[in-house]
This record gives structure tokens, C-alpha cells and sequence, in this order.
């Protein structure tokens, strides 16, 4: 087993930012699951099924096949092979991506593909069940949340930078009702594994965290 860093927590949080500088900072392999949720989303929306038809998500889960390769040193997911990067970041696929994502053939797929990539490479691996389902013997565990309203915030800044007009208080209302989708569900539900560090990140700069999480593989180490 190579080292394992499992990182999750709530949306916004800022996960993937700091996922993303910790592997580069200590040369690891940055795993984004959310991402492979958020593929397996679009190939349920682009094929008009509804987050309501359980069994037609099992049966058309199997018709995705996902996978992941780098570029530059960034994730890219496939989905039936075609590179669908820019395609998966609107609220559109992320709300789908959290209302497929209890479905247990499609967690049973994208789980199993999470472990492989992370039983033979040194990983920093981000989520909602990595430190609890995914990874659970692996040698750091972070549980990174921020308050809902500062997660939102960081979402407008991001948002109104691109140029996207928002408000700020239904980001928040979303980020929320994503929350407690996440954190309810039966199947792997969100939640801080027993073994995992709190770290909120509300008053903190990345920097910071980022030097927090470091210094816990060091005292691992
Ligand atoms: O992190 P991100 O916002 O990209 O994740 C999209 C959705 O995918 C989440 O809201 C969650 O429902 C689901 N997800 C999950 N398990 C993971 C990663 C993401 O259920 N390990």
C-alpha cells in the first residue's frame, strides 16, 4: 500500500485546493472523487434519466465506464473515453452528481476504482466517505469543514470572478441542502471518521491548512 491521505468533508470547504497543493508539495497522485460522481452525473443526464429512478441509475451506471489520467499534472476524468473536464463543474451536474450518488451500484463502481488507483501510489484522495468507506486504513485522515456562510462566500468570490452573476444567499441555501443530502443519506453517509483530524478551514488561510495537514504526515512519518 503506497501512503494514503483522505481528505473530506462538506461541499466548499475547499477540498480540492488543498488536496491539490499537498500533492504537489510532497510529489503524490491528487485523486478527485467528486469528480468521477460529478461524470457519472452527466452520463445520467445526458441519457434523461431522472435522480428519482433508482433502478434505471443501476442499470445505466454500468453503461459508463470511468477512469482518470493526468495532464500537466491535472486530473482528467474520462467518461467513455472522451475528456469531460469542462463539463462537469455547473450546479446543474453537481446537484445530480449528489442525488446519484446514494445509489449503491454506482458508489459500489467508483469506489472500487478509488481503491486501485490507491493501493499501489502514494495518494492525497478527496471526498465525503474516503477516511470512513473508502481508504479506512489510511495513515492521515482530515475531516476539513468552514462555516456554511464563509463556504459560500468563497463560492460567489469564485463565481462573480468569472464574470457569473450570483446571490449569495441562495449559494448558501444550496451549499446546505447539499450538506444535508450528503451527511442523510443511508450508504456512506458524510461524516468525520473516528481517526480523522477536525481542521476548519473558516478562519484560516490555505496556506495554513495546507501547513496543518503537513505537519501530520511529518509526525506520521
Ligand atoms: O466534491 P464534489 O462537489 O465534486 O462532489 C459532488 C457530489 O458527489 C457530492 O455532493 C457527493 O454527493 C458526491 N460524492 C460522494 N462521495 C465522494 C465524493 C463525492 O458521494 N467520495
Amino acid at each position: 500500500m503506497g501512503f494514503n491521505i483522505a481528505i473530506d468533508g462538506p461541499a466548499g470547504a475547499g477540498k480540492s485546493t488543498i488536496a491539490k497543493m499537498i500533492a504537489k508539495k510532497l510529489g503524490y497522485i491528487y485523486v478527485d472523487t467528486g469528480a468521477m460522481y460529478r461524470a457519472m452525473a452527466l452520463y445520467l443526464l445526458r441519457e434523461k434519466v431522472s435522480s428519482a429512478e433508482s433502478e434505471k441509475i443501476s442499470a445505466k451506471c454500468k453503461e459508463a465506464d470511468i477512469s482518470i489520467g493526468y495532464e500537466d499534472g491535472e486530473q482528467v476524468v474520462f467518461l467513455n473515453g472522451e475528456n469531460v473536464n469542462g463539463l462537469i463543474r455547473t450546479e446543474e451536474v453537481g446537484n445530480m452528481a449528489s442525488a446519484s450518488s446514494p445509489n449503491p451500484d454506482v458508489r459500489k463502481k467508483l469506489v472500487e476504482l478509488q481503491q486501485k488507483l490507491a493501493e499501489s501510489a502514494d495518494v492525497v484522495m478527496d471526498g465525503r466517505d474516503i477516511g470512513t468507506c473508502v481508504l479506512p486504513n489510511a495513515q492521515v485522515k482530515v475531516y476539513l469543514t468552514a462555516d456554511s456562510r464563509v463556504r459560500a462566500e468563497r463560492r460567489y468570490e469564485e463565481l462573480t470572478a468569472k464574470g457569473v452573476s450570483c446571490d449569495l444567499d441562495t449559494i448558501e441555501k444550496d451549499i446546505i441542502e447539499r450538506d444535508r443530502q450528503d451527511m442523510t443519506r443511508e450508504i456512506s453517509p458524510l461524516m468525520q471518521a473516528e481517526d480523522a483530524t477536525l481542521v476548519d478551514s473558516s478562519y484560516m488561510t490555505i496556506d495554513e491548512v495546507a501547513d496543518e495537514i503537513i505537519g501530520l504526515v511529518s509526525s506520521w512519518k
